[in-house]
């Protein structure tokens, strides 16, 4: 009996090419999915134009087709789903989850957390205004079972009120990974574990929107030799796209994901790598916490 069809994806933000640390978790959700002989998504997670330079996205697929990540269908674009996102905010204004909000982040961010000073109404009526997502203090907390980190329990109220469409009018990413997560009927979400924190917000949204939450595994992030985490931030080069680079690259990638490919596959075919890596992919054996780079790229 076939369970029920198993949608994975990979939503890059285009703000420069991948880098190490996002080819583990495009190829931990791949294997995922392909061991499922589900359906792995590209979404490209361009909200946010002014940190997207041309041609980054066409660099990425391109670098994932070097590592022989083929994805299912058409590559998604978020920019094109503005009326999605729009229909979204409506129903959780409609609702009362959703309040706007004048305060600028200077105001308030001595204190942490935004504390909710537009909750009953813009304290500068005469601004622009943010959207946000109204939790009230006596809420119940977000449970959910992290596949690798076990049971997650959090209270959004000592998250705050995160914004859902800015007061410049692009949409956040909190927001638009909820609704194109549902509308594309992804059932599992596997990504890197900076993102754990965002996952309560997202959580509750889908419970407000009334979709399903997906299952969600949260991967070790990769630390470089000298422990710290990498990212286009402290600029991690770039994913290369010649195959002598790529072959052992994906290699020490499965390792890392704490898989054991075989050393004779090394410089084999990156076809040849994936298909051993699907036959034994075992998330199970993903390390508990972060995992460290040997050797740079
Ligand atoms: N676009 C986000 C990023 O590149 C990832 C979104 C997600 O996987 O939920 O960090």
């Amino acid at each position: 009996e076939p369970g029920p069809a198993v949608v994975g994806r990979f939503a890059p933000t285009p703000s420069g090419p991948l880098h190490f640390g996002s080819l583990l978790a495009a190829l931990a959700s791949w294997l995922d999915a392909r061991a499922k002989k589900g359906r792995w998504l590209l979404r490209i997670e361009d909200i946010d134009p002014p940190r997207c330079p041309p041609g980054a996205s066409d660099t990425i697929i391109e670098q994932l087709d070097a590592f022989g990540l083929y994805h299912d269908g058409a590559v998604k674009y978020q920019h094109e789903h503005d009326s999605d996102y729009q229909k979204a905010l409506d129903a959780l204004v409609a609702c009362g989850m959703a309040y706007p909000c004048s305060c600028s982040r200077r105001e308030w961010q001595h204190l942490g957390i935004y504390p909710g000073w537009c909750r009953q109404g813009p304290l500068h009526p005469e601004r622009d205004c943010a959207w946000r997502l109204r939790t009230d203090s006596g809420e119940p907390e977000i449970y959910w079972q992290d596949r690798r980190l076990g049971h997650q329990r959090w209270s959004l109220p000592d998250l705050g009120d995160v914004v859902l469409k800015r007061r410049d009018g692009l949409w956040a990413y909190q927001l638009a990974v909820v609704v194109d997560d549902a509308r594309q009927g992804v059932t599992d979400i596997v990504r890197g574990a900076d993102l754990l924190d965002n996952t309560p917000w997202q959580i509750r949204l889908q419970q407000a929107l009334g979709y399903a939450t997906p299952k969600y595994l949260h991967l070790p992030l990769v630390v470089a030799a000298n422990g710290q985490k990498l990212s286009k931030q402290n600029l991690a080069p770039a994913l290369p796209l010649q195959h002598d680079a790529v072959r052992p690259l994906l290699h020490e990638a499965l390792i890392l994901l704490g898989q054991s490919p075989s050393p004779t596959l090394r410089r084999a075919h990156v076809d040849d790598q994936l298909k051993a890596a699907i036959e034994s992919w075992q998330p199970h054996n993903l390390c508990p916490g972060n995992v460290q780079r040997t050797t740079s790229i």
